[in-house]
């Protein structure tokens, strides 16, 4: 009996070691899965910015808090438009293969393609990783009406463009976190609409950079375009990166004091680029040439080398890091190479824009052809022609860049039928007026 007795406290106290063991073996892998914050400006050229280049003073803030960081000169999007951009980022697939693409928009009404809820989102994947997922986004082609909410556990869609708002909102939410003290690690997405046209930037930001008297002009509606209205729109523009970094200021080092015990990744990137006629354009979604694709791409993260990157990298690739970091499931349709591969693997850098063109940088070229139309296609030198306004047709080259295009096309075609991508949804009169008010016009 007593034999008995102390044999099974024995293998209680066992039990409970063992236990204990096993719960603390979990507990400290948790707290080395990353707290993660993304953090994308919209409309922002990476060559505006003073790290990529520029001379104007537009961003100080983020000069100074990239020096610590992992700078990607040389980073691309798949989508120069907003909802083909971020549906890449979202799902790690490519323009080929969510086919979130088209919009159609009239006064009081529209429909428009949306993330097909078969495609597994990041925030789907951090969500059963154990993640807290906080969605904030001012552009409302980033919103739940068009499937970008998936995954997210609180989702903040704002009305205005000013970045000081949704930065506020987002510090708020932190700050009740902090005194929760919560146990889940937390991945957050703050999607900021400031810098996108019409490029309002609030005084004294609208001030900051000299320029002549002249229109704001953002759209192919706008006729009759002078110097000085490109000089002013520029400046207002560059005004409104400057009113941006300023809130970066807050908001990052709030982020980065925020109490926790976790190591911490961040991330900043844009969308797209935004174009002031370097093709005869403005605005965005026309093309895939560099104004446009080029994007920034700063990461601070344990394990990714501070410094300058010189290698070429694609936001399938970003979509790749970010659950790598966090030990989150990748999808067999995620395009991104593990980081470990960043300067070894070529990057797919496939870019479609919203007018139906697409584009496939490889080596030293950039393919351009209709995407309808695939047999009219020029390809660009970016060693000798870096702005890619020299369009060739050497039929050798041009054969061998055509066949990598349509293998990418053909193998993401065939798995686009099968999930039957993308989801298609109706347009109420408000949506349709506020991406209207975007610049989206058109016939349904
Ligand atoms: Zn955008």
């Amino acid at each position: 009996m007593r034999s008995r007795s102390f044999s099974w406290t024995v293998a209680a106290l066992l039990a409970s070691a063992l236990a204990w063991t096993s719960v603390s073996h979990v507990v400290r892998k948790r707290s080395r899965t990353p707290d993660i914050l993304v953090v994308v400006v919209d409309s922002l050229r990476a060559d505006h910015l003073p790290g990529g280049g520029y001379s104007r003073s537009t961003a100080p803030f983020l000069d100074r808090w990239a020096a610590d960081a992992g700078v990607f000169r040389e980073a691309y999007t798949h989508g120069t438009q907003t909802r083909i951009a971020m549906a890449s980022l979202f799902t790690g697939s490519l323009p080929t293969l969510h086919r979130v693409r088209d919009v159609k928009v009239v006064r009081g009404n529209g429909r428009s393609d949306a993330v097909s809820p078969r495609l597994v989102t990041w925030a789907e994947s951090l969500r059963d990783a154990g993640y807290e997922t906080w969605g904030y986004s001012a552009n409302v082609n980033v919103s739940e009406k068009f499937g970008f909410a998936h995954g997210f556990t609180r989702w903040s869609q704002h009305q205005s463009d000013d970045p000081a708002i949704l930065a506020t909102d987002f510090l708020k939410q932190l700050r009740d976190r902090a005194a929760r003290n919560p146990d889940a690690p937390l991945f957050a997405y703050l999607h900021f609409n400031g810098v996108h046209s019409p490029y309002f930037a609030p005084p004294p930001y609208d001030k900051a950079f000299p320029a002549p008297p002249g229109r704001r002009v953002w759209a192919s509606y706008h006729h009759g375009v002078t110097a000085n209205d490109l000089a002013f729109t520029v400046a207002q523009y560059d005004g409104a990166i400057l009113y941006q970094d300023k809130v970066l200021s807050e908001t990052l080092p709030a982020w980065e004091s925020a109490v926790g015990v976790r190591p911490r990744v961040t991330l900043f990137l844009a969308d797209h680029g935004e174009e002031f006629q370097d093709h005869g354009g403005l605005g965005h979604g026309s093309t895939v040439y560099r104004e446009l694709a080029h994007v920034p791409l700063i990461v601070k993260a344990p394990g990714v080398k501070a410094g300058v990157h010189d290698e070429p990298v694609a936001y399938a690739d970003v979509h790749r890091l970010v659950l790598d970091l966090a030990g989150a499931a990748v999808t067999d349709v995620a395009r991104g190479r593990p980081y470990a591969q960043w300067t070894s693997a070529e990057p797919t850098l496939y870019t479609e824009s919203s007018d139906g063109v697409a584009g496939l940088r490889w080596g030293t070229w950039l393919l351009e052809r209709p995407r309808d139309h695939p047999r009219r296609a020029a390809f660009y030198d970016r060693r000798t022609d870096p702005r890619e306004l020299n369009p060739l047709h050497e039929k050798a080259q041009l054969r061998e860049l055509q066949a990598r295009m349509d293998q990418i096309v053909s193998r993401d075609g065939r798995v686009a039928d099968d999930l039957g991508t993308p989801a298609r949804v109706e347009l109420d009169s408000e949506m349709a007026e506020r991406l209207h008010a975007l610049g989206y016009v058109g016939n349904p």
